[in-house]
Formats: C-alpha cells, sequence, structure tokens
C-alpha cells in the first residue's frame, strides 16, 4: 500500500540579481508502508532539500506531496501537527538538531509531552539507551548516544515514516554501522517506512530495497536496489558505485573507478540537454541538446539516452 507519493516536486530559490536556483526540479517517486527508499547523490544534488521540501521545512514551489492519501502539500498549520505525528524527520547533526538546555526526557517528550516517564524510559531502552539517561542533557553524551537521542525523539509519536537526513554520515565510521543496525530493527519491530537520504551508495545498500540517484535536482536512476547495485544503467550510478571498495581482496584488487570529470555545476546555471553531460565519459552530441526523460528500461527507471 502506497503510504507517501510524491510527485512532480519543485523546489527553487531566489538568490541575488534575481537567479532562480532549482534545487529540486521535478522529483517523484512512491514509499509503500514498511519500504525504505535510499536517495544517494552528491552534496549540492537536491535530495536533503527534497527530504526537507516533504516534511515542509523548507517550502515546495510546485507538485503534490501525499501522506497517506492526504494531500499535505500545503497544509495549514493545524494540518501539518497532524500529519508531523506520522511523519518524522532524523538530522545529520544529532547535537545540532537537540535542544542543549532540555533533559533527554523533555527532548524525547516532545512539546507536547507525548510521553510520561515510563514512556521515555521504554522508548529510551528501544533504542539502545538507558532509563536512566532521560535525566541527563544532550553535552553528555557521545556522538552515537546522541543520535540514538534523535531517533527517540522521532518515534515518540509512533509515525509511519521517517525521513532520515545522512543518519550517520556525522558519526564515527565504527558506531555508523550500530546505527544503521538500530533502524533497520525498528523498522522490522514497529513496521516503519523510510526515506533514507545519504551521499553514500555503501550506506544505504543495507537498509533500502528500492534506492533512487539524484544528479542536480532531478531522479535520473530509480529502481530496486539488486537491480540497480549489480548492473547500474545510468552512468553516473556506474561512477558512484565505482567508488565503492568491495571486501573481497581479489574483486578489490581489479575494481575499476571511474573518475568522473570536475564538481557538479551549479544548479543556478545548469548545463543544456542532459545536465550531466559535461561530466558523463559516454556523452554524445544528442546529449548536450537534449535532456532526457526518465523511462522504462529493464526494470527500473533511467533517465540516459544511451540506456
Ligand atoms: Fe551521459 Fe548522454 Fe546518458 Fe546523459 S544522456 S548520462 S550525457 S550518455
Amino acid at each position: 500500500m502506497t503510504l507517501l507519493s510524491v510527485h512532480d516536486l519543485r523546489v527553487s530559490f531566489k538568490t541575488g540579481r534575481r537567479i532562480e536556483v532549482r534545487a529540486v526540479d521535478g522529483v517523484g517517486f512512491e514509499i509503500a508502508a514498511g519500504e525504505t527508499l535510499g536517495l544517494v547523490g552528491e552534496s549540492g544534488c537536491g535530495k536533503s532539500t527534497t527530504g526537507r521540501a516533504i516534511v515542509r521545512l523548507v517550502e515546495p514551489s510546485a507538485g503534490t506531496v501525499r501522506l497517506d492519501g492526504r494531500d499535505i502539500t500545503h497544509a495549514g498549520r493545524r494540518e501539518l501537527l497532524s500529519s508531523r505525528k506520522d511523519l518524522q524527520m532524523i538530522f545529520q547533526d544529532p547535537f545540532a538538531s537537540l535542544n542543549p538546555r532540555q533533559t533527554v526526557h523533555q527532548i524525547v517528550s516532545g512539546p507536547r509531552r507525548l510521553l510520561d516517564h515510563a514512556g521515555t524510559a521504554e522508548l529510551l531502552t528501544k533504542v539502545g539507551l538507558s532509563p536512566e539517561h532521560a535525566g541527563r542533557f544532550p553535552h553528555q553524551f557521545s556522538g552515537g548516544q546522541a543520535q540514538r537521542i534523535g531517533i527517540a525523539r522521532a518515534l515518540a509519536s509512533r509515525p509511519k515514516l521517517v525521513v532520515c537526513d545522512e543518519p550517520v554520515s556525522a558519526l564515527d565510521v565504527s558506531v555508523q554501522a550500530q546505527i544503521v543496525n538500530l533502524l533497520a530493527d525498528l523498522q522490522a519491530e514497529l513496521g516503519l517506512a523510510y526515506l533514507f537520504i545519504a551521499h553514500d551508495l555503501a550506506v544505504v545498500r543495507h537498509v533500502s530495497s528500492r534506492v533512487a540517484v539524484m544528479y542536480l535536482g532531478r531522479i535520473v536512476e530509480i529502481g530496486p536496489s539488486e537491480r540497480l547495485y549489480d548492473d547500474p544503467a545510468h552512468p553516473y550510478t556506474r561512477a558512484l558505485l565505482s567508488a565503492i571498495p568491495v571486501p573481497d581482496p581479489d574483486t578489490e584488487a581489479t575494481r575499476q573507478r571511474i573518475v568522473l570529470k570536475g564538481d557538479p555545476p551549479s544548479p543556478a546555471d545548469p548545463p543544456p540537454g542532459c545536465s550531466f553531460h559535461p561530466r558523463c565519459p559516454v556523452a554524445q552530441e544528442l546529449c548536450r541538446v537534449s535532456a532526457p526523460d526518465l523511462r522504462e528500461v529493464n526494470g527500473r527507471q533511467v533517465a540516459c539516452h544511451l540506456a
């Protein structure tokens, strides 16, 4: 059953001299109840802005966001508060997202005091903390523990969908796997759906049943994880995947890394045609003048003339 449906979502910002920056430029996908969609791409590709527009931390310029069939794209304050019960967010920097003057109990139970002390204690245990932590303040915790507090806060309203915005990229490598495993365990126990945003394809691999790859504000490939990882169709997905080290030493020794030229172009001045063409190792003349649409190719959708 479809839980979240995002259609033609656009987010534009005006910068000085009336330049319009299209941070998100027509993104669409669906997430089923209990499912994880990984959303990946380099920094600045619009993936975090997409997540923030869905929970309305930034205002969408166009398109629709439906949660459980309700159109929440331009929901008013009261409607937004009620949708926030079902739709929560976990942030990249756990310390920046926790109020340093509040105790863990105050943070987790939220301004509407969703939980009593027993409820907070139960939730803290669920996320791998101890009930005694409820009276402490954020600065008394490590980064991994602070992220567990952020996860507990997101779960207090018993949401159906959690937008996880780079939830492990600010943490030590040794702690990243623990948090990813915790999110997977909570999903299995509570039937949560996740939009899991990350710049690292290796991180989303183990948690996502489907993956969407973004480049310069658009989805360039979206499909089931195995298909995308085993047989990537878009040259950008191939390049991202080629950067992931392989555990098997023999395969790792022969791994051919595709190094992309230069940085992604600015969304304030996107190239004509396929926006990936200045960096694409297989670009043709057509790519410079014509932008490819997403189309069905071999069990996934790809935006590339050559796929
Ligand atoms: Fe590369 Fe052309 Fe495909 Fe764009 S459309 S990804 S430039 S081959």
